[in-house]
């Protein structure tokens, strides 16, 4: 370790979350930083990303914000602000019968644009290794943790975080540690719920993305309604989202197809590929005109497959933690993934450069990031999954279909007054609650000492 270095953190995938920590971290010039990314140079999905109100806030503490303003054509705003229009959208005539308002509003991305910004922050200190895949680490009572790299190579750090998205090395190991430690001293159940967690599970529902130039769908469509509004338009068992992005030249395009009684059941076949519009447009036909234009204009989808981390029952062990989609992928039916990823970076940054963390006690400091940190982010994960719900009409006892005009309004509105409660933590809440509860946990367990 450099001299005059508190303690070394290794960073093992940099994705939005690995690259958010890393800004985070950097503010802390004592704290010797790297990171490890599998792929063999930094790239980004070509898809779009959407920020609400609350990870703002922690773009905005990072000192982000600036380079990101000028990477989007949305303007800032904090007062009331339509967010999204909602249409009621298989059949021939669409509906539109709700608007989502939200106090600020969603900053919408092109993720190679986030990801920039992202990299732009970085000091010069903090190295990037690429092609550096994790195959495991091991963990001792003292002494350093031990990565080993898939080419070979190794390395030790002081506290491993593992940003290394839903097929998480890090969240395999440290839950089979866990589970081993448990079963080990006859804790049977508790080996059992971590073993669990170690494997994501298929949610039943598929995402068709691409991107749309927005000339093309202008010229299928001249003003339709996306190319300026984030729209989404629903329907029984599907839904469809798209926003501009890249500063009005690109559209971000999602379809979903879901099938609810197949949740938590395994997909057979590659869970992101490219794929032929074929497969997902026949089940959207008889939507209405402005969503034919959309599908008419899609090229090259990609299908995920998503997804989910079933709740965990810790995201540290000992000198390691996971965050992001390692630690809580989930259905993004909030588009709250990301943004999920960004705060747990924040808290993890918050507790881990404050100045009575040590070498000494850097678990102490782990376990008040897991205690501030997965409460939260599983109860996100549940109404993540219950707008998927909602968006395709799947609700029990409630019908849309074959209704008179005054009950199918009625059925909803109150269709997107439950979506809103659901969704309003991201604009009603902030994250200085959790650093303030982070830093009265940290002050409480250091003072006990
Ligand atoms: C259709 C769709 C739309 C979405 N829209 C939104 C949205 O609008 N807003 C939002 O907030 N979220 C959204 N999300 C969720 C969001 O994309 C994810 O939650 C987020 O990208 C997770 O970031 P991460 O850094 O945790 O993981 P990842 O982005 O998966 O990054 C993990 C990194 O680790 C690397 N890695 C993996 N294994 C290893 C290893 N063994 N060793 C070293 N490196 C490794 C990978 O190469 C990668 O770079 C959406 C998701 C989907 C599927």
């Amino acid at each position: 370790m450099a001299p005059g270095k508190r303690f070394r953190v290794a960073i093992c995938g940099a994705g939005i979350g690995g690259l958010t920590a890393a800004v985070a971290l950097a503010k802390f010039p004592d704290i010797e930083l790297e990171i490890f990314e599998g792929a063999s140079q930094l790239a980004e999905l070509g898809a779009g990303i959407g920020l609400f109100p609350r990870p703002w806030e922690v773009v905005r503490r990072l000192g982000l914000e600036a380079d990101l303003l000028k990477a989007t054509e949305i303007k800032l705003t904090e007062g009331p602000v339509t967010s999204f229009r909602y249409r009621k959208s298989d059949q021939p005539r669409g509906l539109d019968f709700y608007k989502l308002v939200t106090k600020g509003n969603l900053m919408t991305f092109h993720r190679s644009d986030f990801q920039k910004v992202l990299l732009s922050k970085l000091p010069r200190s903090c190295r990037i290794h690429c092609s550096k895949r994790l195959r495991s680490y091991a963990q001792h009572q003292s002494g350093p943790i031990e990565l080993f790299f898939e080419d070979g190579s190794t390395y030790t750090c002081d506290v491993l975080i593992g940003a290394d998205g839903i097929k998480s090395v890090v969240r395999q190991n440290l839950l089979s540690e866990k589970a081993r430690w448990a079963q080990s001293e006859g804790r049977r159940a508790e080996a059992a719920e971590y073993a669990a967690g170690i494997d994501p599970v298929w949610c039943g529902t598929n995402a068709y993305r691409a991107l749309i130039p927005a000339e093309r769908l202008r010229a299928r469509w001249p003003n339709h309604r996306v190319l300026t509004q984030p729209t989404q338009y629903l329907g029984e068992g599907g839904y469809m989202l798209a926003y501009p992005i890249s500063l009005g030249k690109m559209i971000n395009f999602v379809a979903f197809k879901s099938q609810h009684h197949l949740e938590n059941t395994k997909f057979n076949g590659p869970w992101v590929s490219p794929t032929d519009s074929s497969e997902f447009v026949g089940m959207f036909r008889s939507w209405e005109p402005e969503v034919q234009a959309l599908l008419d204009c899609v090229e090259k989808p990609l299908r995920w497959a998503i997804h989910t981390v079933r709740p965990l029952g810790t995201f540290t062990s000992g000198r390691v933690a996971i965050l992001g989609d390692a630690a809580h992928a989930m259905t993004p039916h909030q588009g709250s993934g990301a943004g999920q990823a960004i705060e747990d970076a924040y808290i993890l940054a918050t507790v881990l450069g404050h100045p009575s963390t040590t070498r000494g006690n850097l678990a102490n400091a782990l376990s008040v990031y897991d205690r501030v940190r997965r409460s939260s982010s599983r109860k996100i994960q549940e109404r993540s999954r219950l707008n998927g719900q909602y968006f395709t009409f799947h609700i029990d006892g409630v019908s849309f279909s074959n209704l008179g005009e005054e009950q199918l309004w009625s059925n909803l509105q109150k269709l997107g007054k439950a979506f809103t409660k659901n969704w309003e933590w991201v604009w009603t809440t902030s994250v200085e609650a959790s650093v303030q509860e982070a830093l009265r946990l940290l002050q409480e367990s250091t003072a006990g000492r």
